[in-house]
């Protein structure tokens, strides 16, 4: 359980996702059997807005993942009945942060329930040169406050183990201090000549990564240059220019198909 046992760097966080919301056995289950949750794992269940009878994603102390329905939730404690254990990692080995420019209308609702399919770790909004500004796109839709619901859901329906982080609307700089964390800090940069995204992945084979992706408008040059002068790679994701939603989420896919566990 590479991705998900590492130490955590303590980013911001605005939703109740990340490690919190990992619901742990304490015990090897038995499967058809009344379990006791511990106080910790009671208390992710709240991260998920659980409710008794909803069906969970539980990991138990062999890292082995299994689905539970919750038989109690009470303020003294929590009870599942696990009903099947799941044959591998919900969770990938590769960590995914995607630092996404903020997108226009409804985009950025699909790129977070895109990833969270993707098993993406963290997702960063931020505002870049071109992009819109978070008033702007409230003014016309105030939708942002949306966002952790919509990881929550996704979270849910995929049968994930841990909600993706959301991170707060950002900078640039704070980008960049992000993503040189991770051991790989990519930008999609649909410039001419630059290295293709298998490529780079096949070269460093992370198990850490950062994807910068641009708004609709694109990255300026100041900004590609100083992303390359903190060492980030900039990458293509071939001949085609995506819409910056399907950059973002073609990108995820990628990493994870070689890196990660999707299509394994
Ligand atoms: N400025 C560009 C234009 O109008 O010609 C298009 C920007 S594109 C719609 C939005 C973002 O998606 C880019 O900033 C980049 O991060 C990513 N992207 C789209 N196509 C790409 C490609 N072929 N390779 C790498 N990144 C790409």
């Amino acid at each position: 359980m590479q991705g998900i046992g590492r130490p955590d760097l303590s980013w911001p966080c605005v939703n109740r996702g990340g490690r919190g919301s990992l619901i742990r056995l304490e015990t090897v289950p038995v499967l058809d059997k009344e379990l006791a949750l511990s106080p910790k794992s009671a208390r992710a269940l709240t991260f998920w807005q659980a409710r008794t009878g909803q069906i969970v994603t539980l990991i138990d102390p062999e890292d082995h993942y299994c689905r539970g329905r919750l038989t109690a939730m009470t303020d003294s404690g929590a009870s599942v009945v696990l009903f099947a254990q799941l044959p591998g990692p919900v969770e990938s080995p590769l960590q995914i942060t995607v630092f996404q420019a903020l997108p226009e209308k409804e985009r950025f609702e699909l790129v977070l329930q895109k990833l969270t399919e993707l098993g993406v770790h963290r997702i960063v909004p931020f505002q870049s040169q071109r992009s819109t500004t978070l008033q702007e796109r409230d003014a016309l839709q105030r939708k942002s406050h949306r966002w952790p619901d919509v990881l929550l859901r996704a979270a849910r329906q995929c049968r994930r183990a841990m909600i993706p982080e959301l991170g707060p609307v950002t900078d640039w700089s704070q980008v960049m201090s992000e993503a040189k964390a991770t051991q790989l800090a990519l930008l999609l940069y649909e410039g001419k000549g630059q290295l293709g995204l298998a490529r780079a992945l096949k070269q460093t084979q992370p198990s850490s990564l950062s994807l910068i992706v641009g708004p609709e408008g694109g990255f300026s040059a100041i900004e590609v240059a100083a992303a390359e002068e903190r060492g980030v790679v900039t990458v293509s994701l071939g001949p085609r220019i995506l819409r910056t939603e399907t950059a973002a989420i073609v990108a995820a896919g990628v990493c994870q198909a070689l890196c990660g566990d999707l299509a394994e």
